[in-house]
């Protein structure tokens, strides 16, 4: 298998620290609102990753955290007058919900920034004993750059041109820096804000540190893969390997994998464009299957265009995959016992040259494109070669393997039971009566669950309408 390593800007052979064993730690989002699509990108891309490990026998130990304190987060808190636990608590199970929506497998291990301050005061504590960070004055601790003599080179910056770079900024606040590259590791708390306690002054860390204590607490201080967007290479990537490579005095991770931006209608995704969507909003109008149809259609590195013509095109390659395999299994109900004619063991190697193909494209880079053109030949071939008449050995042959390759995009194959129009007028029957009691849990738990069977509620002057996603 080869995998392109941002480290060394080449595809790399993959070897593991461990026969059979692999070590990965996904950064993950910061939680202070529903995550927006751009989020969804890494988490779908990278469970793939995973889910392909695992088909090749791989035992996969996936860290992927939550940044639970934050400048974001704190900011939030302060507009609704609650606590700032409270606001990373709600988008972490909601962020959970998404994920499930997306069939995004749950990690080995989720850890949380704020359970892990013990972790980052010793490695902080270990960094300055080593002499790799200083307290300021008003207590900032910060990472001495130029102590680590590799910086950069992930990124590929040289230093002293980050350095000159980095002068003509000048951040009220950071005074107490010997050098303007330099970054936080921990900083004093503000009024309001939440704070622990500490050696150098009561606050809270940095984020960089965070991934460097969780990736070593959960996987050790060597890991095979360290992933994320493209926009994490730097500085957040490369300040993580500055602290835990002068911690641990070892290299950090050996393959470095990003995946590319997601672009809105060939726009840059932000809020003031108005073309910013959560993935919460994409489930009102899509199966959450079909955004991670769409976001596999591309390779992981390349930049994807988001739209509402590719999200359909996306819609319809799925529906094709699942029409082939709900017909397969209508054909397996009559199918008679009995091994494959000859036509059909014809059709078996080409079935197998298939399989062939996109392993050699999953082993490429993980070029998902290709793989999935692999599984539209194998819908092709079925659709050509299965009917009434099959055997039951080529009908479960082609159908199981279609299913497995399937399984490893994440793509569910079982159709969606479709529920009945009278089912759905109960439901929304109950929820007005919910309503009606004040009883909005209750209401918001039935539009949630309609939604999950593809139900989509508008509430308008006329009254509740739905629609079928
Ligand atoms: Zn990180």
């Amino acid at each position: 298998m080869k995998i392109f390593n941002t480290l060394t800007r080449r595809k790399d052979e993959f070897v593991p620290l461990e026969p059979g064993k692999v070590k990965m730690y996904v950064c993950g989002p910061t939680v202070y609102n529903y995550i927006h699509i751009g989020n969804a990108r890494p988490m779908i891309v990278f469970d793939t990753v995973r889910r392909y490990f695992e088909y090749k026998g791989y035992e996969v130990n996936y860290v992927s955290n939550f940044t639970d304190v934050d400048d974001k987060i704190i900011k939030k808190a302060i507009e609704e007058g609650v606590d700032a636990d409270t606001i990373s608590k709600r988008y972490i199970a909601e962020c959970k919900k998404d994920m499930e929506g997306m069939n995004v497998k749950p990690a080995t291990t989720h850890p949380l920034a704020t359970e892990e301050i013990c972790g980052m005061l010793e490695m902080i504590q270990s960094l300055i004993d080593k002499g790799y960070a200083y307290k300021a004055e008003d207590g900032t601790v910060y990472f001495r750059v130029k102590a680590f003599k590799e910086y950069g080179k992930l990124s590929h910056k040289n230093l002293d041109d980050l350095q000159s770079g980095f002068r003509e900024i000048k951040v009220t606040g950071e005074e107490g820096k010997e050098d303007s590259a330099d970054f936080v590791l921990w900083k004093p708390k503000k009024d309001g804000e939440p704070f622990w306690e500490s050696p150098w002054c009561n606050g809270r860390p940095g984020w960089h540190i965070e991934c460097s204590v969780m990736s070593r607490k959960y996987l050790g201080e060597q890991i095979d893969i360290h992933a994320g967007g493209e926009d994490l290479i730097f500085p957040h990537h490369e300040n993580e390997i500055a602290q835990s490579e002068a911690a641990n005095g070892k290299t950090f991770a050996n393959y470095w994998m990003h995946n590319a931006f997601l672009n809105i209608d060939n726009k840059k995704m932000s809020k003031s464009l108005g073309n910013f969507f959560t993935v919460r909003e994409i489930s009102e109008k899509y199966d959450l299957q079909v955004l991670r149809f769409f976001m596999l259609s591309a390779h992981y590195r390349s930049p994807l265009n988001f739209s509402a013509e590719l999200m359909e095109a996306s819609k319809n390659g799925l529906e094709r995959i699942l029409n082939c395999v709900s017909r397969l299994n209508d054909f397996l109900k009559t199918a008679a016992d009995g091994g494959m004619t000859e036509a059909e063991t014809a059709a078996k190697a080409e079935l197998d040259s298939l399989v062939a193909k996109y392993e050699a494209a999953m082993d490429d880079d993980f070029n998902t494109a290709d793989a999935i053109s692999a599984i539209f030949e194998m819908v092709k071939l079925a659709n050509s070669t299965a009917s009434e008449g099959s055997s039951q050995a080529w009908l479960k042959t082609v159908k199981d393997t279609i299913e497995k390759l399937c399984d490893v995009m994440g793509i569910i194959t079982e159709k969606k039971e479709e529920m009945l129009d009278s089912e759905i007028e109960e439901m929304i029957a109950a929820r007005q009566q919910a309503r009606k009691e004040k009883n909005f849990a209750l209401a918001d738990e039935i539009r949630g669950k309609l939604l999950e069977k593809g139900i989509v509620l508008e509430d308008t002057r006329e009254g509740v309408k739905w629609r079928r996603a």
